[in-house]
């Protein structure tokens, strides 16, 4: 017994090192992916459930990797998190999204809303309001048509902070969502004193809808909540169509999910803006 918990020990030991290994090779790659201009943007559409019309998108960072293939942002962004790479990829992400909503305007579209994930690091930094101020300014677009979601994981920072830091960008006239609404520190508080505009329901809940009662009242309840407290409503992750009809009934403002639209690339969203006219 003895013997082979000291294999396992040993196998394991190997694993991780393999493990750290891949990681280190990875971060690496990572470094050069950015300037090899492998890293790539997708938009997901939002769909307004009372006029049916794609009003927003959210930016979706991919990684296009030459012998792996795509790589998920889930494995990317706590990569980048390790190293200081998040802030470079972060800003590249949100010039990228905002120079992608001012050329569908210039093409004479119907302006949509262009969401761009933030994590907590970035919102860390001290750089990020003058970082999207001069954004804002180099690709023309307005700030009336970006979004910045933040997760509840900005819990770590202190509230001060993050009020500040929400302030300076509404004060810019950047919209703010908070994201995975329900799923970490989800505390009503912050929810009372942050400056918000809307919220996201996480996947989670719409999950449950049609099979668990809990999950599904909490999904009701999280809509009410919402729109009581003045914030549009978006759900995520809607893939059946008995999530839609719930959804509607409830009254939930936008949504987002594999039954309307996956993450597409920027012709595609072209594509859907031209048709909706
Ligand atoms: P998120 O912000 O919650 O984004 C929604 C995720 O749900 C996306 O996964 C999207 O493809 C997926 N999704 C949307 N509708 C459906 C559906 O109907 N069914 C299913 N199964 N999935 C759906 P994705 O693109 O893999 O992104 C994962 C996470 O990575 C995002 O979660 C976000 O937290 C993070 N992320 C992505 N891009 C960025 C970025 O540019 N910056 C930062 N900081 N984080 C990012
Ligand atoms: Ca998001
Ligand atoms: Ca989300
Ligand atoms: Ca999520």
């Amino acid at each position: 017994a003895k013997e082979k918990g000291r294999n396992q020990y040993l196998l394991c030991s190997s694993e991780m090192k393999e493990e750290v290994n891949r990681q280190n090779q990875l971060t690496n790659h990572l470094y050069r992916a950015l300037e090899k201009g492998e890293l790539i943007v997708n938009y997901q559409p939002q769909v307004c459930l009372s006029t049916g019309r794609v009003t927003g998108v959210e930016s979706l960072l991919r990684w296009q990797h030459p012998e792996l293939g795509l790589i998920s942002p889930a494995v990317i962004i706590p990569l980048a998190e390790k190293t200081s790479l998040i802030n470079p990829i972060g800003e590249w992400v949100l010039e990228t999204a905002c120079r992608q909503n001012k050329a569908w305007q210039v093409m004479g579209m119907e302006p949509i809303l262009m969401a761009v994930n933030i994590s907590a690091s970035q919102l860390k930094n001290p750089n990020l309001i003058s970082q999207i101020e001069g954004i804002l300014k180099r690709t023309g677009l307005s700030p009336a048509y970006l979004e910045v979601e933040i997760t509840e994981s900005t819990a770590i920072l202190e509230l001060g902070e993050i009020i500040g830091k929400l302030n300076s960008l509404k004060e810019l006239g950047v919209s703010i969502a908070i994201d995975d609404f329900g799923t970490e520190y989800s505390s009503l508080s912050r929810l009372k004193m942050l400056p918000l505009d809307r919220l996201k329901m996480d996947k989670q809940f719409v999950d449950g809808i049609g099979f668990n009662h809990k999950d599904q009242s909490i999904a009701n309840a999280i809509i009410q909540l919402g729109k009581s407290l003045g914030l549009a409503v978006v759900a995520e992750g809607v893939e059946k169509e008995k999530q839609v009809a719930f959804l509607r009934t409830s009254q939930c403002d936008l949504i987002q999910g594999y039954y309307y639209y996956k993450p597409l690339d920027a012709l595609e969203i072209e594509k859907i803006l031209r048709r909706q006219g």
